[in-house]
């Protein structure tokens, strides 16, 4: 699986599993951009991982919940890369609490990041990509937006969201040769799922089957298949990485 000359956009690829996405299209071939919004020391770590082993990156930095930042950066890329062929949705964060006592504005933070961050990046690409005839978005949802999961109210509906999100700008977009798809990944290792404590963490592994937590690589190895040509016929679609702790 090839993506030679392909241009790759991976919101969050500065750390867990944007990072290893990024690695992994760039072992690919493809040019990566490398999006990050507060850490351009774990941006430019990333940069240079991929142009060690001999490939291409650039970091650039922009918040996804912000309309007119990826509109901007959505240009340059178009003007200095020329095109975008790959648009990774990974960009998230959780604010977690009960709904009896979530604040609004971890509400309002959650839905912004995770589900108007991808709205705003599918939004800016889908001109370009219909234009092309030819382009690939997949989205990072979660288990939870299929499950739910008590504390984290507003990170299940964003994800949820982006199922829906995900669905119908796959029938918008089919007939121009822009598949759209998703990732469910379980719980994996990364500096999100460091946050819980130990406890926390030995009660999920319970849960799951294959009991232990996913790696990054898990996660970018399905990635590489949606944005391969090898899958062009598969669109709307979701792949649950998650260690048979939901089968959806
Ligand atoms: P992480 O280690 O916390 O990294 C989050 C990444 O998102 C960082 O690169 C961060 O950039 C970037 N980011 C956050 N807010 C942003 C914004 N407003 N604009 C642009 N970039 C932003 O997270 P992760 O665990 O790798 O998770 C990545 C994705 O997978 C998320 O969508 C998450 O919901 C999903 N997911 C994770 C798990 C898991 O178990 N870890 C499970 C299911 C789904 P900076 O470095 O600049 O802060």
């Amino acid at each position: 699986m090839t993506l030679d000359g392909k241009i790759a956009v991976v919101t969050g690829g500065s750390r867990g599993i944007g990072r290893a996405i990024c690695l992994r299209l760039a072992r690919m071939g493809a040019t990566v951009v490398v999006n990050y919004v507060s850490r351009p020391d774990a941006a430019e770590a990333t940069v240079a991982s991929i142009k060690e082993t001999g490939g291409n990156a650039a970091a650039y930095q922009f918040d996804v919940a912000d309309t007119e930042q990826v509109q901007a950066a959505i240009k340059k890329i178009l003007t200095d890369f020329g095109r975008v062929d790959i648009l990774v949705n990974n960009a998230g964060i959780t604010r977690d609490g009960l709904i009896a006592m979530m604040k609004e504005q971890a509400w309002d933070e959650v839905i912004d990041t995770n589900l108007k961050g991808a709205f705003n990046c599918i939004k800016a690409v889908s001109r370009p990509m219909m234009k092309q005839r030819w382009g690939r978005i997949v989205s990072i949802t979660s288990v939870i937006g299929f499950a739910g999961n008590a504390g984290q109210a507003n990170y299940a509906a964003a994800k949820a969201g982006m199922v829906g999100l995900t669905r119908s700008v796959a029938k918008e977009l089919a007939s121009r040769g822009v598949t759209v798809n998703g990732i469910a990944p379980g719980y994996i290792d990364t500096d999100m799922t460091k946050e819980l404590s130990e406890e926390v963490t030995e009660k999920i592994k319970a849960e799951i089957p294959m009991n232990s937590l996913g790696t990054v690589e898990d996660v970018a190895a399905a990635v590489a298949y949606l944005v391969s040509e090898e899958a062009r016929y598969v669109t709307g679609q979701f792949i649950h990485v998650n260690g048979g702790m939901f089968m959806g």
